[in-house]
């Protein structure tokens, strides 16, 4: 009898150690899940949902360090938008902030699955074209300036015929053999200036500014 009962008191403790680890089992999985979606979140911009600086700068070095090792085409796009104080001048901030997500909204429509957008400041954004030679990255940047600027932007409460229009400026990089992530966004920079300072709704390359 003595016996049965111990074999009976060893049975329930594993059904009760089973269901203890069922249940850690399920509570690892929801915290894999939560910290999967922190991760993500610690990435994006509140406001546009694209990569935050933070990301972009974990992502420009990993990309230019590893191009050392195994030499592969990086186009790197900065994008700021023509005037757009105004727009905030003109319609309030809330407003602007829409404009700015549905900048972001465009970029996702014209780059593809392995590209990388990203929010650098303000009204800045950067784009990441891993493949893209130079040639590639000015095709692509015009692309954008052109989709950017044929499309109208109607506010909230907004007339249709009063629909906005906007425009981009683009400096356009490669990488190059031992180049470094802080030299690649200042040659980009730089075209940026230039687009800026030769009219704006342009797109220019390092080779312009250099
Ligand atoms: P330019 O054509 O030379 O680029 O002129 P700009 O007016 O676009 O550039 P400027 O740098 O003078 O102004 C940028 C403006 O962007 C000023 C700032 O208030 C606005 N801005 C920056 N971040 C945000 C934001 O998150 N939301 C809104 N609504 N505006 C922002
Ligand atoms: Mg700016
Ligand atoms: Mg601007």
């Amino acid at each position: 009898v003595e016996v049965e009962q111990l074999q009976a008191a060893v049975r329930e403790k594993e059904t009760r150690d089973n269901q203890t680890i069922e249940m850690l089992s399920r509570q690892v999985t929801t915290l894999n899940s939560e910290l999967q979606s922190a991760r993500h979140e610690s990435e994006r911009d509140g406001l546009t949902g694209v990569l935050n600086r933070r990301a972009f700068d974990r992502r420009i070095n990993d990309l230019v360090s590893r191009n050392t090792m195994r030499p592969q085409d990086v186009a790197l796009l900065m994008v700021d938008i023509d005037d757009f104080k105004q727009i905030n001048d003109t319609y309030g901030h809330q407003a602007g902030d829409r404009v700015l997500l549905s900048m972001a909204n465009k970029f996702r429509q014209v780059v593809r699955g392995d590209d990388l957008i990203a929010r650098y400041g303000g009204e800045e954004f950067a784009i990441i074209l891993p493949g893209a030679s130079l040639r590639n990255g000015i095709k692509k940047g015009k692309q954008i300036c052109e989709v950017v600027a044929s499309a109208r932007y109607l506010l909230e409460g907004m007339p249709s015929e009063e629909a906005l229009s906007l425009t981009l400026s683009i400096g356009v990089s490669a990488c190059k053999k031992g180049d470094s992530a802080a030299a690649l966004i200042g040659r980009a920079d730089k075209a940026l200036y230039l687009a800026k300072s030769s009219g704006k709704n342009r797109v220019r390359s390092e080779k312009d500014s250099a």
